[in-house]
């Protein structure tokens, strides 16, 4: 047991914790029956306070594959594998993982109690609806398994159920089939909000789209942005590319990395116009092209620790979904707050999200925005008028990227609280998994 320091993604809160590093059921079990409040953490890629309480159990020890179906793509590991681990194993084999987020550092547990989406839930829904069974351990200590057939309820609370209803020690879920490890790609540029909402609708067959928005821009450029959208690659797309003798080529390189924290300010109004500046120009140069998974996905993940040019006093992610009907007003109300504040977000990422039928995952049809704001003065007075456009417009917010809503702010999005609630009660009589956000926002 270690008592440390602990913070998440965007490093706020900082809490000072007892992290027990478990290892196997035996270990985790003796842990649960000690009896106090704890939450369980995977590798800490949430942004808030989800993952964080006065006593952790660190379930990334738990990290080996159980078994694999090479006909049907079934893989069957512990909880604490890593989407990496599971890209750097099975890619050559011709499998991907059925729902990824934009990071690849975190775990199977994480995915699942987040009930993770990635640019592909206009057509593949949730990471959560690909998983076939779980292992979980209960606050009585006892092991159970779960699935859509077997205790349904407690499956379905868990997918979404940010850790609350027991600690997930093994998950089965399918992976699926690829030719190459290529993403035949296209870039479209889009003058305004308007004008990528129109390319969303016309790329609803693209398994992939996303859209990276400049913050900043205003008047008739209000949401201009960068819409990305791709498919896998067959064999036939990369023939004559120089990757045709090496179609499944993946490596977990080397990262770049933040040595230490900028200083706060580093990221402002000005740095941010440059940045988004440069970023639209090459890529409305570059066009459409064969291009690698890793960085179709994943990005950020090329540089270690990049939340540091956020500073030591870190960073918050807003992240919020909007109903169809409401998205292009409520989005343009967002988008005109934020440019005239004149508090640019670096990360500003629009997706459109297909149908959703679950307990308390977040996604639900319509628009979801996914933005970063550094710590400074009078960001939670803007945030809290953000807030207002969102509820006006009948939205709701993420979770897994919040450390500062409070309980009815949040609790107003989500319709099925109640009886997620009820279910963890069955479980969870005692309320022992309970984490420093499940407080705040009153759920435990
Ligand atoms: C760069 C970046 C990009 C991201 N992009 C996306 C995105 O596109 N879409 C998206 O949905 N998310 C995204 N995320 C968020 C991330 O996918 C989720 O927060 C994910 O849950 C993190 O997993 P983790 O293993 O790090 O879990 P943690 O952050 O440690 O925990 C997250 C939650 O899972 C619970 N949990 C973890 N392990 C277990 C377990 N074994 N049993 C029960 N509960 C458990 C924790 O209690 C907590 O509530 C992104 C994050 C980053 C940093």
């Amino acid at each position: 047991m270690k008592k440390q320091k602990i913070s998440n993604w965007g490093k706020y809160p900082v809490v000072e914790a007892n992290v027990f590093e478990i290892t196997d059921e035996l270990r985790a079990q003796k842990q649960v029956k000690e009896g106090a409040e704890l939450i369980a953490r995977g590798l800490g890629r949430s942004y808030g306070d989800s993952s964080l309480a006065e006593t952790i159990v660190d379930v990334t020890g738990m990290d080996r594959f159980l078994a694999f179906d090479d006909e049907t793509g079934v893989l069957k590991c512990e909880a604490g594998v890593s989407f990496s681990t599971i890209l750097e194993f099975f890619v050559p084999k011709g499998w991907f993982l059925p729902v990824t987020p934009g990071t690849k550092f975190i775990t199977v547990g994480g995915a699942i109690a987040s009930d993770v989406h990635g640019k592909n839930h206009h057509k593949e829904v949730c990471f959560g609806n690909w998983v076939r069974e779980m292992k979980i351990l209960l606050a009585s200590g006892e092991t159970v398994l779960c699935s859509p057939i077997e205790k349904s309820d407690l499956f379905y609370a868990t997918i979404g159920g940010m850790g609350l209803t027991g600690i997930i020690l093994e998950a089965e879920f399918s992976l699926k089939k690829i030719e190459t490890a290529f993403i035949k790609q296209e870039a479209l540029p889009a003058e305004n909000l308007d004008i990528v909402m129109r390319l969303f609708d016309e790329s609803k067959e693209f398994t992939y789209s996303v859209a990276w928005i400049d913050c900043l821009a205003k008047g008739k450029n209000l949401g201009k942005s960068i819409l990305f959208r791709g498919e896998h690659a067959n064999l036939e797309d990369i023939k004559n590319t120089p990757f045709a003798n090496t179609p499944l080529f993946y490596q977990n390189k080397g990262m770049l990395g933040v040595p230490f924290n900028f200083p706060s300010g580093s990221l402002n109004s000005l740095t941010i116009r440059l940045f988004n500046g440069f970023y639209y120009m090459m890529n409305k140069m570059k066009g459409s092209g064969i291009t690698h998974l890793d960085p179709f996905f994943y990005p950020l993940d090329a540089i270690a620790n990049w939340n540091r040019i956020y500073g030591k006093k870190g960073f918050l992610q807003y992240q919020f979904v909007l109903p169809l009907e409401s998205s292009r007003d409520g989005m343009g109300e967002v988008l005109q707050a934020i440019a005239v504040e004149g508090r640019g977000s670096f990360l500003a990422v629009l997706k459109l999200f297909g149908k959703q039928e679950s307990m308390i995952s977040f996604p639900q049809e319509g628009y979801t925005l996914a933005l970063d704001f550094p710590i400074m003065p009078g960001l939670l007075k803007f945030l809290k008028k953000l807030d207002e456009i969102v509820l006006k417009h009948g939205g709701r917010f993420y979770f897994t990227k919040d450390s500062r809503l409070d309980p009815e702010t949040f609790k107003k999005g989500y319709p099925r609280l109640a009886e997620f609630l009820e279910i963890k009660k069955k479980y969870d009589p005692d309320g022992v998994f309970s984490s420093r956000q499940s407080k705040r926002l009153e759920l435990t």
